[in-house]
């Protein structure tokens, strides 16, 4: 088992960590730029040290400086959290040339599915369902281009390799605008990620965003928690999620989640993860793999019990899993409201001091937070501050707990998009469920 455990990470996934670190009997070290000495998780840990100033390039980016902070204090792992150096195989692979355990997969499996296309090709081979499409980077052979477009039938989107963020991403809906959305989608990914390998994909046109939740021990067991839908976005950034996924017959979950785990077996996947799937018509379409917790993984812990935090923990330290896929049972229904600081007008960030932070509770309601009563909201980073998270033994019962939580939370001095959620919540459709990725921009007009 670990000993003591870096954060390399700020806010509340750094709390997050830090009570399962407790939990286990792990001891912490924070590490904060000068911007951030008053988290709430930096007075909490055993240790912590300031690695630079505001700027993330500069402090949760800058390798050396966490790397340094680890022999310093004499840490045996580094937690990434999500966001920052979660995904950057260069970090992963320093941490672990300095003799020091980075907790996710290995730097190679990073970067296989850093790449979207020999993710695709990695996730193809195992059997996953992917989006019909180029299967492959595109050359520069123009009328086999246009030939296999026109196969596929229009739309199709041209995706950057290197691509993240919702960026790099062109839709094309006939073959007249294909060669120069192509070019454009190039020199764009050339400049923003540095490589400008592209691909083509069927653009499907109202899916629903379904995940997968898998954590893998690093000898080729792996198993799966069940799925979230996150179909919820505004700008691909996700807003509200929920498990299980509503309304997926229940062997089509089954067919899709046995390939996935087949994916990680293949790679001797380590730690936790997530295949992302588009949704329509009842058939699953693989679109890309996240390798590190996701923000929405409570969800996912409130309707399976299992603690995602921990069982990443165990097994970076060498545990295998604590648990077989057999002990999985999904009971309930969990669901998640990310609380931004943020005007819910303009969507601006809000960032000043909170005059008071009041959360709510009672059963079936979790609140992962870092903010307390006169905490100040710095600018320079992302406005995620508070997740609200609900359970019930229906999907009713799990939404009325949410409205009631909703409405029981108060925080005073900056502004959140907590009204937006107090609509959404009460929003017939999203009641129903099943609602796909355009609902809530289609909703607000945007
Ligand atoms: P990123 O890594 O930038 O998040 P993704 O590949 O996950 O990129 O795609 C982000 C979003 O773009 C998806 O959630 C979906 O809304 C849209 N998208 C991507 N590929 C397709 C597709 N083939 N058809 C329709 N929408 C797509």
């Amino acid at each position: 088992m670990l000993e003591k455990v870096l954060i390399a990470n700020r806010g509340e996934i750094a709390l997050r960590v830090l009570r399962a670190c407790k939990e286990l009997g792990i001891k912490t070290v924070a590490v904060h730029s000068v911007a951030d000495k008053d988290l709430m998780h930096v007075r909490l840990s055993d240790e912590s040290v300031c690695i630079g100033p505001p700027s993330p390039t500069e402090s949760y980016l800058n390798i050396p400086s966490i790397i340094s902070a680890m022999e310093v204090t004499d840490a045996d792992a580094v937690h990434p959290g999500y966001g920052f150096l979660s995904e950057n195989a260069d970090f992963a692979e320093q941490v672990e040339n300095s003799g020091f355990i980075f907790i996710g997969p290995s730097a190679e499996t990073i970067r296989l599915m850093g790449d979207k296309v020999s993710a695709i090709d990695a996730m193809r081979e195992a059997g996953v369902p992917t989006v019909p499409g180029s299967n492959g980077p595109l050359d520069d052979n123009n009328d086999r281009t246009l030939a296999l477009a026109k196969e596929i039938g229009y739309p199709v989107i041209i995706k950057a390799a290197a691509g993240g963020g919702g960026r790099g991403m062109r839709v094309v809906h006939n073959e007249a605008a294909l060669l120069k959305a192509i070019y454009v989608t190039q020199t764009e990914a050339k400049s923003f990620f540095g490589d400008g390998t592209v691909y083509l994909e069927k653009y499907l046109e109202n899916p629903r965003h379904v995940e997968i939740q898998v954590i893998g021990d690093g000898r080729g067991n792996a198993i799966y928690l069940g799925d979230r839908d996150c179909s919820l976005q505004r700008r691909h950034q996700k807003v509200i999620e929920e498990a299980p996924a509503p309304g997926i017959p229940e062997e089509i979950r089954e067919e899709v989640a046995k390939t996935c785990i087949q994916a990680c077996q293949n790679m001797k996947y380590r730690g936790a993860g997530t295949l992302e799937f588009l949704y329509e018509n009842e058939r699953f379409y693989f679109i890309e793999m996240n390798t590190r917790v996701q923000v929405e993984h409570p969800v996912t812990e409130l309707v399976t019990g299992i603690d995602i935090v921990k069982e990443q923990l165990r097994v970076a330290g060498g545990a295998e899993l604590s648990i077989k896929q057999e002990d999985i049972k999904i009971q309930g229904h969990s669901f998640e409201c990310r609380i931004n600081a943020e005007d819910p007008e303009t969507l601006l960030p809000s960032p000043g001091k909170v005059q008071l932070f009041h959360a709510p509770g009672g059963p079936g309601v979790r609140v992962d937070s870092h903010l307390y009563s006169g905490y100040t909201v710095p600018p320079y980073y992302d406005s995620l501050i508070a997740k609200l998270i609900s359970y019930g033994s229906t999907r009713e019962q799990a939404l009325t707990r949410m409205q009631i939580a909703l409405d029981e939370l108060l925080i005073d001095g900056i502004k959140s998009n907590t009204p937006l959620h107090r609509e959404l919540v009460r929003d017939s459709e999203f009641q129903k469920g099943g609602v796909n990725i355009h609902y809530l921009e289609q909703k607000l007009n945007i």
